[in-house]
């Protein structure tokens, strides 16, 4: 087995934030991250997450978050992402700044997308108007175990 994927969708609610976190805990373990990979991971699923629940689907009742993960064993690799069709971005360069914040008035930081990049070796967003926001990042694990799989 070379490489093992996951797909989930769930109702865009707060609530599945800590679901998203737990799941792809779970599903990185083969990985045998450190405790300080794990918490990294975990919080760039948080901020993509809590993103399309706050930002995505706003005005959108019974939006649906999907999250796909493939974790590549032969070169250490684990791939995510987070996904939704709400509002999306109008400018998605000006959204990525360090931060910029739509909702200042919520006491959002804008360091979402910023805390995502330095978090992950890649982090690619597309975003369309009316369409939705896709948030793929990438992040290579250096670790000896992988070689069993
Ligand atoms: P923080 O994450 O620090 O609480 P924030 O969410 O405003 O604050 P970022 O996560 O960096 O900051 O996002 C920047 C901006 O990009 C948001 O304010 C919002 O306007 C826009 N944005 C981010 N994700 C989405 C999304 N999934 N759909 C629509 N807009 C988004
Ligand atoms: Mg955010």
């Amino acid at each position: 087995m070379s490489k093992n994927e996951m797909n989930l969708s769930f109702t865009a609610i707060s609530e599945n934030e800590a679901f998203a976190r737990v799941a792809i805990a779970a599903f990185m373990m083969p990985l045998d991250p450190t405790i300080e990979e794990l918490t990294e991971i975990k919080t760039v699923v948080s901020e993509a997450v809590t993103n399309s629940v706050i930002h995505g689907y706003e005005n959108i009742d019974n939006g649906i978050v999907y999250m796909r993960a493939v974790i590549d064993f032969e070169e250490g690799k684990l791939e995510i992402e987070v996904r939704d069709e709400g509002c999306g971005i109008k400018d998605v360069d000006e959204a990525c700044q360090p931060l910029f914040t739509s909702k200042p008035e919520l006491e959002r930081s804008g360091m979402g997308f910023t805390i995502i990049e330095n978090f992950m070796d890649e982090m690619v967003v597309e975003s369309k108007p009316d369409m939705g926001t896709s948030v793929k990042v990438i992040k290579f694990f250096a670790n000896n175990n992988l070689m069993v799989h």
